[in-house]
């Protein structure tokens, strides 16, 4: 029976080592509780670091036992490993980056490096060590990044899904990374790479198309023949967790504790790990300068900052930790009275039931992260709202503020905003409150962590489902094998070949994509054979293709259908078309040349092609995008149709199109073998139109409506070039 392998860099399990006794207990973090249902079944199993170093292999052994039990599989790391690979290129190098802390004193360590290879691929080992065929696994997080590719390179079937729990940053960040395309082509050994934003998704498919040779379409990036799908699944909590924990005895006392406590004051709660992401000090200077503007607040609010020890190996964590030691003692020290203290700090952590009776009695929750993947704090305050009271503050950097609408809603780097949103949330109606903190529930619920594993296990079944649909369309030696056998004992037989990208490949130059010999010589073994006729069916010209294939004895179609040449008659046109419309359309083409360097215009006689292949990557689809909003009602007045192709936006009559032009052809005559390979969008019509018995190949295994794929120009030509072979 298939399993399921959970992989992270911490085990949810605490081991304490108490002068040589171990004791274990079950660490409960949110993931945790999202895949308990999936790790604690079956003969499934979790994977990763026991969070402490045991070197001795006797206590190595107790520990394998042990979690054995709890269907956990520990990965021992050295001092130096824990050092070098989690504490320095994990937490020293991505965590800054990928949360748009770079800087120039950023320390590239090679040695980081090193060993953040070494130990994912100790990861590597032991998921190889008990992985079988038909298994799922599913790897989290930035201290893995290089792991699915590993695996995919010793298995390569096997079903791989990535979870991404912290932000992916934007291109110009991601790219300082000296071994960002190691990186990328880490993650994309996945199948399914999922993220809590869909910005995070644009940006991870911007970074792979500019810095590997992928091709993406929408969110789909194939990788040697395999769609790797890039979607966005915002985590959630378990949201009845902490609706029904406030009902819990200990937690109502702790409740009516707190309320008693802090009797005519409205209670501003703060939760996070130490962590400069968290905005920690930009909240302390908001609260500091509401108290000089507004005196009036003077003991009637407080701020209850909980902040949880975190990473104290690294030295900015002990700086910051100093910092805001400093500055809540100072704001202290400058507003506390006899009976009120401003700032109710502490440095530690709480069990969920003091959590819980916080979230419930604040007034105010407020989560200002710099950046945040997602942040559950602010969805845990939401779902211990049970009477609906209480009001969100929001960074605007924090995942969770695209779905918690109805918080209010900050960029933390705005002081000024972030004190008025605490006077708003201070003074807001009640039923203003409850509006919006119904809203929030709702969503918080409806998106809670169970929801998340189950679409995200779903979309992983889908995009494996996707992969073998594609597989099977591969012109393999054996379809290729039982084409020809069609196409041997067929009487009379078409094969339509469009020329760019499938005859020839792709040039910046469309002036140099010339035939050459090798093509002349496939071209002139096809037509020879009296039971086929040749049509070569392209976008180009029709003088240009009467130059490289006027003397072949192939059928021509130009211009997408617009020109036709049969066999030893004259060029011919669709009657009726006109070219008036070109003056019209001409000029505005003309500033988007003169606006994108290395644009250029190619007229044809019943159509304008603007080419973008030599602009600046980006800029040029930027710009395209641009013109075919420009241009969207223009043609349609006209009867035009616009065609977005490879780096070209092609205008032209909406009567000509391969597709037609193809079927054309077809009823001239009675054939029992119909072929036709393709690379362009413009091909997709030829696909669409041929009857289901005709061959149908797209040259790159994108999304299409061909039956099968080839990889390449070259492929296309061995494979006509067997198919064509003496018997
Ligand atoms: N948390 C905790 N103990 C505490 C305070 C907070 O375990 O004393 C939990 C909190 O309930 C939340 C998590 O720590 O589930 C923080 O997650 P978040 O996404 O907000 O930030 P992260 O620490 O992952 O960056």
């Amino acid at each position: 029976m298939s399993k399921t392998i959970i992989v992270s860099n911490r085990l949810p399990v605490k081991i304490s080592n108490d002068e040589g006794s171990l004791s274990f207990s079950s660490s409960e973090g949110g993931l945790a509780t999202g895949l308990g249902s999936i790790y604690q079944d079956n003969n499934n199993i979790w994977i990763g670091w026991p969070g402490l170093e045991i070197g001795d292999p006797g206590q190595q052994q107790e520990v394998i036992e042990n979690l054995q039990s709890r269907k956990l599989l520990p990965v021992f790391l050295t001092q130096e490993e824990i050092s070098e690979y989690y504490e320095g290129f994990s937490n020293e190098i991505l965590w800054p980056i990928f949360h748009y802390y770079a800087s120039t004193y950023t320390n590239y360590q090679q040695s980081n490096w090193d060993f953040y290879q070494s130990v994912n691929k100790k990861f590597s080992d032991a998921v190889l060590s008990i992985v079988e065929a038909g298994d799922t696994i599913w790897i989290h997080d930035y201290q893995l990044l290089l792991l699915p590719g590993m695996i995919r390179a010793r298995q390569p079937k096997v079903t791989i899904g990535f979870f991404l729990h912290i932000p992916f940053p934007s291109y110009e960040m991601f790219r300082l990374i000296p071994w960002r395309a190691e990186l990328l082509e880490g993650m994309l050994g996945a199948d399914l790479v999922g993220f809590h934003t869909y910005d995070d998704v644009q940006h991870f498919i911007n970074a792979v198309v500019r810095i590997l040779p992928h091709n993406s379409s929408s969110n789909v990036i194939t990788v040697k023949d395999r769609p790797v799908v890039a979607e966005a699944f915002p985590m959630g909590i378990d949201d009845q967790k902490y609706a029904s924990l406030p009902e819990r005895p200990e937690v109502q006392e702790q409740i009516t504790h707190l309320k008693e406590n802090f009797l005519n004051q409205k209670v501003i709660l703060s939760v996070d790990r130490l962590d400069y992401s968290k905005g920690i000090l930009q909240r302390l200077m908001a609260f500091e300068q509401l108290l000089a503007l507004y005196p009036e607040y003077v003991e009637k609010i407080v701020l209850y900052m909980i902040v949880v020890p975190s990473r104290d190996a690294v030295p900015q964590y002990k700086e910051l930790r100093n910092e805001i030691d400093k500055r809540v003692g100072n704001i202290n020290s400058l507003y506390r009275t006899m009976d009120w203290t401003p700032i109710h700090y502490f440095y530690r952590s709480f069990p969920i039931e003091t959590l819980s009776a916080l979230y419930n009695m604040a007034h105010v929750g407020l989560v200002t992260p710099m950046r945040d993947g997602m942040n559950l704090v602010s969805k845990e305050f939401v779902a211990s709202k049970t009477e609906n009271t209480g009001v969100l503050i929001l960074s605007e950097m924090a995942g969770a503020s695209k779905e918690l609408l109805d918080a209010l809603i900050v960029n933390p780097n705005n002081i000024g905003e972030i004190i008025q949103a605490i006077v708003t949330a201070l003074n807001m109606p009640e039923e203003e409150q409850k509006n919006r903190m119904e809203q929030m529930r709702l969503v918080v619920s409806q998106f809670n962590v169970f929801h998340w594993v189950k679409v995200y296990m779903d979309k992983l079944a889908e995009v494996k489902e996707l992969q073998k649909s594609m597989q099977s369309r591969n012109v393999d030696s054996v379809v290729a094998k039982r084409i020809r056998s069609n196409y041997l004992a067929a009487k009379k037989r078409i094969l339509f070949l469009d020329y760019d990208g499938t005859l020839v490949g792709f040039n910046a130059n469309i002036n140099k994509a010339t035939p050459d010999l090798d093509l002349y010589d496939i071209i002139k073994r096809l037509v020879q054979d009296e039971k086929n006729k040749v049509v070569v069916i392209s976008g180009r010209d029709y003088k240009k293709l009467e130059e490289w294939f006027g003397n072949t004895g192939v059928h021509m179609i130009s211009e997408h259908g617009a020109w036709q040449r049969s066999k030893d008659q004259p060029w011919e046109s669709i009657r009726g078309l006109n070219d008036q419309w070109k003056e019209d359309i001409f000029p505005i083409l003309k500033t988007y040349v003169d606006r994108t360097p290395g644009a250029f215009i190619e007229e044809k006689s019943f159509s304008l092609v603007w080419h973008y292949r030599k602009a600046q990557n980006g800029l040029g689809e930027l710009r395209s995008n641009e013109l075919i909003n420009n241009l969207a009602y223009l043609t349609k007045d006209r009867g035009l149709q616009l065609l977005p192709g490879n780096k070209v936006i092609e205008i032209k009559n909406i009567e000509v199109n391969k597709g037609k032009a193809a079927l054309g052809c077809l009823y001239s005559d009675d054939y029992d073998f119909v072929l036709a390979i393709g690379d362009d969008d413009t091909d997709e019509d030829i696909f669409k139109a041929l009857p289901e018995t005709a061959y149908t190949i797209k040259v790159g295994s994108t999304v299409s409506a061909a039956a099968y794929y080839l990889r390449s120009p070259n492929e296309v030509r061995n494979f006509l070039r067997e198919l064509s072979e003496p018997v």
